[in-house]
């Protein structure tokens, strides 16, 4: 059998007037806060992708949804990873399992987390148990930690059978 991993890394800007969505869900910042993006700077949803294309040396999402294609304008990061998964699957590859952590000061994401792994899941193919999401603060320290932004960091493992 053979193996890959991936790695894959995503940062957003918090701004007023934007929704927030993390892995699939839409939540509630305390200061009123989205992420910004082209997309639906689902920061979660890009970190795999990008992890799941960086195991086959595919590249990253940039390439194949470009910020200025205005296909891609209020994407549902959630469609482009079956995409992406597809492209995945279309060249004999399994994804064994994903893992990623949140990092965000705000706002509590403990009770979404269930919710992003199903909805990771489902859109991948994949059982929950598959889908690993977790969540940390900064600290209060960096651009996570002072509110500037909310980052994600990813892994994918693929097998060829
Ligand atoms: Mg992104």
């Amino acid at each position: 059998m053979k193996l890959r991993i991936g790695n894959g890394y995503d940062i957003h800007r918090l701004v007023s007037g934007r929704p927030l969505i993390l892995g699939g869900q839409q939540l509630e910042h305390p200061a009123g806060l989205g992420l910004d993006g082209h997309s639906d700077a689902d920061v979660v949803v890009h970190a795999i992708m990008d992890a799941l294309l960086g195991a086959l040396s595919l590249g990253d999402i940039g390439q194949y949804f470009p910020p200025d294609d205005p296909r891609w304008k209020g994407a549902n990061s959630l469609e482009l990873l079956e995409q992406v998964v597809a492209l995945v699957q279309q060249r004999g590859w399994q994804v064994v399992n994903v893992d990623s952590v949140i990092v965000a000061e705000r706002p509590k994401l403990r009770p979404h987390i269930e919710a992003m792994r199903a909805a990771i899941a489902s859109h991948m193919a994949l059982e929950p148990e598959q889908v690993g999401v977790k969540a940390t603060t900064n600290e209060r320290l960096g651009a996570e930690g002072r509110e500037e932004g909310i980052s994600c960091h990813a892994v994918a493992l693929l097998q060829q059978p």
